[in-house]
């Protein structure tokens, strides 16, 4: 079969690899949508300190079953999604769908083989995740990402009637939003210097649009909403994280969705101390957001069609992320599929 093969920082083409063989408890599925991540990037740029060379890379991704053990409840030909996270599988985090606080803790296609950007893969079937039938591909290949963002929401605790903030106006940040909308949030100020990034929160419904560049975003949302009981940080800069915290309530929470690539970014003391904040890291997912993530994609609580900027076959693979690194403007989520 074909995948991407990466041996090291920018070391990646696409090869003929070896086909996958399923152990007994294991399912063979066919990719058939996969998403590139911003922390992919990262990761074939040499950026991740985590990656384990060499590797098939890739983790949000979709497909359809070709073996299941038997008895496994899955059917040849059934869609499906992956939880790709492993843990010890014995510690308490692990036992209760908590493997991203594992002291094991790995992330497939990072730390372990098993990326999705290939045209088969084999996973243990306690990590594969049934779509439901109407579920268009597109969507099942962004529950994954679906998941980080109501993942994030749950962490800030977003109830009926909350002011909220999200800073950044990505994948991650998109879908955030219409995640705390759909947990009730009635005011929602979205951030986002990219004009085009903008337009689809437009499309999605948000009112609240700001343009950092332009207006100061603390002046913006003390206008517009007052201060506000849940500020999600999804860009992780100096500058948003303390707008971040002088936007808040007293006793609000401000939760740091955003990858820590930054050195040295110095989170200000005071604001949490004075107001007593709340500050609250959200890692990835834990594996009951899957289904939730799936159930609100199903209900159109949250939609991805504005986010896809192209779909590619796995042959032009670089090119999906040269757009991704040099065109943000165009491409926000590039998926790819990797067999006709
Ligand atoms: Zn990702
Ligand atoms: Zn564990």
């Amino acid at each position: 079969m074909k995948g991407i093969y990466l041996t090291g920082p920018n070391q990646f083409s696409l090869q003929e690899l070896n086909d996958p063989v399923p152990g007994k408890k294991d399912v063979l599925i066919k990719v058939r949508m996969a998403g590139i991540c911003g922390s992919d990037v990262h990761l074939l740029r040499g950026r991740n300190p985590f990656a384990a060379y060499p590797l098939v890379p890739g983790h949000e991704y979709m497909g359809e079953v070709l073996q299941a053990p038997k008895n496994s409840g899955l059917r040849k030909g059934e869609r499906v999604t992956v939880f790709p996270e492993v843990g010890c599988g014995k510690c308490p985090a692990c036992m209760e769908g908590r493997l991203v606080h594992c002291p094991e803790f790995k992330f497939v296609g990072v730390r372990v083989p098993g990326g999705c950007f290939c045209e088969k893969l084999v996973v243990p079937r306690e990590r594969v995740i049934k779509l439901p039938k109407a579920m268009k591909d597109e969507e099942g290949a962004m529950v994954e990402p679906t998941a980080v963002a109501v993942h994030a929401v749950q962490r800030g605790g977003v109830k009926r009637g909350d002011r909220v903030a999200v800073i950044g106006g990505g994948t991650i940040g998109l879908l955030t939003a219409q995640a705390a909308r759909a947990f009730g949030a009635s005011k929602i100020v979205v951030s986002e210097p990219i004009a085009e990034r903008r337009k689809i929160a437009q499309i999605m419904g948000f009112k609240l649009i700001c343009n950092p560049m332009e207006h100061d975003l603390l002046a913006y949302v003390k206008d517009e909403i007052g201060l506000v009981d849940v500020v999600f940080d999804v860009v992780g800069f100096k500058k948003t994280l303390e707008d971040a915290q002088a936007m808040l309530r007293p006793n609000g929470t401000l939760v740091l969705v955003a990858l820590p690539h930054i050195e040295g970014l110095g989170v200000p003391y005071q604001p949490i101390f004075a107001k007593e904040l709340r500050v609250i890291g959200s890692r990835t997912y834990f594996m009951k957001d899957f289904p939730l993530a799936i159930r609100l994609l199903q209900a159109k609580k949250i939609r991805v069609k504005p986010i896809i900027s192209e779909v590619i076959p796995l042959t032009r693979f670089h090119e999906g992320v040269e757009h991704l690194e040099r065109e943000p403007e165009k491409y926000v989520k590039v998926l790819v599929r990797p067999t006709p």
